[in-house]
């Protein structure tokens, strides 16, 4: 019986990752579920995966959960505040941590689960994208296993020779027979919208994602495709290669999850419906493989696939990731934080759609050249990051 902890439960990636667990009572125990302040979706998981701890980020929020889960006779204890999501990370009896808060608020607690050589099912693609040499450090440093969760991470994994999927460290692309990682993206709601209207665009229309179902915060990446960015940055830490190693292809369908292209000329894919319960299920259990919920692809009603570049004039915001990556952790981290702050402010309606990538290009250039070595420096750059943002928000609208 293996003991899981979900950082974020109430989120996307939390909600999928339990209905995975629900299938599997025999395999996995739910040790504890956290939440920033959803009170009554975390008090429902309580009741029905009855873990031994619940921690929510909001003091108020805790004391709401306890209350209501003691009117329910449940048993689970309840902690609050961002210590205690990080010492749950960090549980002697956690084996499996799923980290799936969003946004840099996942770095502490997700380092801690690294730190106690968990096995760490990496959702939460930004801590990785702020830190990703120190956090990979720390992984071979405490014996964790990384094991990615973000679809195209997790195809990619999926496609390495099988020793290498074990191997720690994991050896480099060319030892693997590796000559190129094709990371594939729908392009998003806008593939084909005219460039002209994309400062009309809505926040309704920008969550709206053709293919998949996710958080607010990741949707709106998808529509300028910075989450494609962060996901350029988080394969070049999570298989070790340079930026030229990786290609970004267009695939709107979101079949086939991502590629590997060995130097033979082989190209192996990993397939399957756009549904995060496949890759969650697969690190859940790797090596072995679970059933989940998602029905199987049907391939006489798949329509025909098609690939292309991504146009640097629709998706800019990849583009400004890609030359962050090239900069190094300061410039990543700066970009990362500039962009929860512009797609917050989007979000609340204060900066246009395409003011996202202004913001962001403004903040890149201005700290490109930080550099945030230790995690203190990447913390201080973060938080120097966002007010830098926060400001230039006040000066679009
Ligand atoms: P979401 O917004 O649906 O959920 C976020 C979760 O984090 C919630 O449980 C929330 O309570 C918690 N949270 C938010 N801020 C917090 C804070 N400051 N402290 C503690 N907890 C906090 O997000 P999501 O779509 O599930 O995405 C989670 C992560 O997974 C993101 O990093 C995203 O990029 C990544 N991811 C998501 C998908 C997807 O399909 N949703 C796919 C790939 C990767
Ligand atoms: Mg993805």
């Amino acid at each position: 019986m293996r003991q899981v902890v979900i950082l974020g439960a109430t989120g996307s990636i939390g909600c999928s990752t339990l209905s995975v667990l629900a299938m599997h009572p025999e395999q996995f125990r739910v040790l504890a579920l956290t939440a920033a302040s959803q009170t009554n979706k975390l008090l429902a998981q309580c009741l029905e995966f009855k873990p031994r701890f619940a921690a929510m980020l909001c003091p108020d929020a805790a004391a709401e959960l306890k209350a209501a889960l003691k009117s329910h006779g449940s048993v689970t204890e309840v902690l609050a505040g961002p210590d205690a999501i990080t010492a749950l990370a960090a549980h002697p009896d956690a084996d499996i941590v799923m980290a799936a808060i969003v946004g840099a608020a996942g770095l502490l607690p997700t380092l801690a689960a690294v730190e106690q050589g968990k096995t760490v099912l990496l959702a939460n693609k930004e801590a990785l994208v702020m830190s990703g040499e120190l956090f990979m450090d720390k992984v071979e440093q405490h014996g964790a296993t990384l094991l990615p969760i973000d679809s195209e991470h997790n195809a990619i994994f999926q496609c390495l020779p099988l020793a290498a999927q074990q191997a720690k460290p994991r050896p480099g692309l060319v030892q693997m027979g590796i000559s190129k990682l094709l990371l594939t993206g729908s392009g998003g709601p806008f593939l084909t919208r005219q460039l002209n209207t994309l400062d009309t665009v809505t926040v309704a229309e920008a969550v709206a994602h053709p293919n998949w179902s996710m958080g607010q915060k990741i949707s709106v990446d998808s529509a300028t495709m910075m989450n494609k960015g962060l996901e350029f940055i988080e394969a070049r830490w999570l298989f070790n290669c340079a930026p030229d190693d990786i290609e970004v292809v267009i695939h709107p369908q979101s079949i086939i999850h991502s590629m590997v292209q060995y130097t033979d000329g082989s190209v192996l894919a990993q397939l399957g419906q756009p549904d995060m319960r496949t890759p969650i299920a697969h690190a859940l259990a790797f090596p072995k493989r679970i059933s989940s919920p998602v029905k199987p692809l049907d391939f006489s009603q798949l329509a025909n696939f098609s690939f292309s570049k991504p146009d640097p004039e629709r998706y800019p915001n990849l583009y400004l990731a890609i030359a962050a990556c090239a900069a190094g952790q300061g410039a990543t981290t700066a970009l990362n934080a500039a962009n929860e702050i512009a797609v917050a402010a989007f979000i609340n309606e204060q900066i246009r759609f395409t003011d996202i990538v202004r913001l962001n290009e403004k903040s890149l250039a201005h700290f490109l050249n930080y550099a945030a070595r230790s995690l203190d420096d990447i913390v201080a750059l973060d938080f120097e990051a966002r007010a830098y943002a926060q400001q230039l928000v006040r000066t679009f609208n």
